[in-house]
């Protein structure tokens, strides 16, 4: 897919969450490139980019690194403090798509909390393995870098995850990270209907999530509301439309429910620590 690239100017980089475990968000990005049909994001190009399809387009906030220091000065002068709790990158793009090779806006801003010397947390949330590129940077800081991991299966990742890299990728990138002493997560969101649901592909993921050696993994259900869903299901329907009824049905409480069981019998396997305490749910509760 041709992607359409601009350079624009960002007004704040530094915005408040109301995201589980992140107080703040920066994303150096609009628009991503890796263009998963599942998510959530894609409502943005809705306003931002009205007409042009999730993945076809990316604005790069050239100044955002400037922007991003105005900003933790302004909020520390505020609060009389160098911490304002989690600052996660990202949350409606990924921070290390292919793009930020060239332009490097993550890896700058990055560098601005380093000199700042920003003392909370700063999470980081990719499903790329060039995010090993900053790792001096993460051990300078009070870091914790996730990788997003839905499938160990590279046709699920390229039938649901557009341009993503690899799982495998994702996996050697995450065993980097903790050979380097930087504190990591993995983040399996959505959990997939039909393709990470039952408990042999569950339990075969978190082993080999363990075996990186992660210890913290966070959990998501699919996120079915009536906007990812039109994407989602016509992309279904096109592609595959037997997997439409079973996407469906991971709508319903009862899904959820012997999801949920299905998940914590496959974690009692492993030592691997569940974020939160549960699955996060973001849909809209439908019976
Ligand atoms: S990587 Fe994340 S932000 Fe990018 S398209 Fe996929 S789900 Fe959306």
């Amino acid at each position: 897919m041709r992607v359409d690239i601009r350079e624009i100017q960002a007004k704040s980089v530094l915005t408040p969450s109301s995201l589980p475990g992140a107080e703040y968000v920066v994303n150096p990005y609009v628009g991503c490139t890796f263009g998963c049909k599942y998510c959530f994001a894609a409502f943005i190009g809705r306003w931002k980019h009205p007409g042009e399809e999730w993945g076809s387009f990316l604005d790069i906030k050239t100044n955002a690194p400037e922007i991003l220091l105005k900003d933790l000065k302004r909020l520390s002068k505020k609060l009389g403090a160098k911490n304002f709790g989690t600052i996660l990158f990202s949350s409606v793009t990924d921070p290390y798509l292919g793009q930020e090779t060239k332009y490097k806006i993550t890896q700058q801003c990055l560098q601005v909390l380093v000199n700042f010397n920003y003392e909370g947390k700063v999470a980081v949330l990719t499903k790329s393995p060039l995010v090993t590129r900053d790792i001096n940077l993460f051990q300078k800081l009070n870091s914790s870098v996730g990788l997003t991991l839905t499938t160990l299966d590279d046709k699920i990742v390229q039938f649901l995850e557009g341009n993503a890299p690899p799982a495998s990728a994702r996996l050697n990138a995450l065993q980097k990270l903790n050979s380097a002493g930087v504190e990591t997560y993995v983040f399996v969101g959505p959990l997939l209907p039909y393709f990470t649901d039952r408990f042999d592909q569950l339990d075969k993921l978190f082993n080999k999530i363990e075996a990186t050696g992660t210890k913290e993994i966070w959990l998501e259900h699919i996120n079915l509301s009536p906007k990812i869903k039109e994407r989602l299901f016509n992309y279904l329907q096109k592609e595959a439309p037997e997997l439409t009824p079973k996407f469906q049905e991971a709508d319903t409480h009862e899904y959820r429910d012997k999801l949920e069981a299905t998940v914590k019998k496959a974690l009692r396997n492993t030592n691997l620590n569940l974020a939160m305490g549960s699955i996060i749910f973001h849909g809209k509760v439908k019976p």
